[in-house]
């Protein structure tokens, strides 16, 4: 076993705790696809349709990543559990965070505003079956080339108010603040309509109710794809994904959720 006495078992911690977050990362990743098979398709339909032999390995590899991880869980030492555990969250620290959430939207939105470029003719030509004129010509787009966007400077704080497991921000495909959409990486079609979604969604809620929605949906949640609001635009663009030539209104789309109260 390792000791933190040894330096070169420092070493092999420091490496462990990388593979680990990488392999956190892919596990996030899988929660995320198996999360859409939840939303777009039933239990029934999957167990009756679905090929046989990937729905066997599918569960096989699930299980035994729950007994692995399980084992380890097991294992924790009990104070550091403790120590671990997210303090309640009130809503007094709920509704700090909102604060601070929304107002690093908006400052973002200004930092990145005047850098960021309107949308090509060629990207307007992709998405206009599905946005409205309006949209597409109020909305900026900034690719980092290589830079990414840092973890806002409140997260520190965040996980002092006891919230867990916040995304990481650096590696996300893209990030909408209101109108501005900046990309991590390279933009491409399906992660132009993922940003445009939470645009529509900035545009129809509005800043505040925008963001209390996503930190509530975080707090019931506790993982950033599940978030009613971000699980929404990832169903979209898998729709969008699936069938291209088939025209729907992410604005109508998004006001039914609004009047479904599914935010
Ligand atoms: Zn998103």
């Amino acid at each position: 076993m390792y000791s933190w006495e040894n330096p070169d078992d420092r070493i092999s911690i420091v490496h462990m705790n990388s593979e680990l977050r990488q392999a956190q990362l892919e596990l996030l990743s899988a929660h995320c696809a198996t999360h859409q098979l939840r939303l777009r398709f039933s239990i029934d339909d999957l167990a009756r349709f679905g090929q046989r032999d990937v729905l066997r390995k599918s569960v096989q590899a699930a299980a035994a990543l729950s007994e692995y991880y399980t084992s380890i869980e097991n294992k924790i030492p009990p104070a550091e559990a403790d120590s671990e555990a997210p303090a309640q969250l009130t809503d007094e620290r709920i509704g700090e965070a909102i604060a601070l959430v929304s107002s690093y939207l908006r400052d973002q939105r200004e930092r990145h505003f005047h850098s960021a470029a309107p949308l090509t003719k060629y990207q307007k030509a992709l998405m206009w079956p599905y946005f409205s004129p309006a949209l597409l010509d109020q909305v900026r787009v900034v690719e980092l080339n290589g830079e990414r966007l840092p973890n806002p400077p409140f997260y520190a704080e965040a996980r002092a108010l006891g919230f867990a497991n916040l995304p990481e921000i650096t590696h996300m495909h893209s990030l909408t603040f209101l109108d501005v959409v900046v990309f991590n990486e390279k933009v491409t079609e399906r992660s132009l309509f993922h940003g445009l979604v939470h645009a529509v969604q900035f545009a129809v809620l509005g800043l505040e109710r925008y963001t209390e929605l996503f930190v509530r949906g975080f707090v019931n949640t506790k993982l950033h794809f599940s978030v009613p609001l971000e699980a929404h635009a990832f169903s979209l663009e898998s729709k969008f994904m699936g069938s291209p030539a088939h025209r729907f209104s992410v604005e109508d789309q998004i006001r039914l959720w609004v009047k479904q109260g599914r935010y």
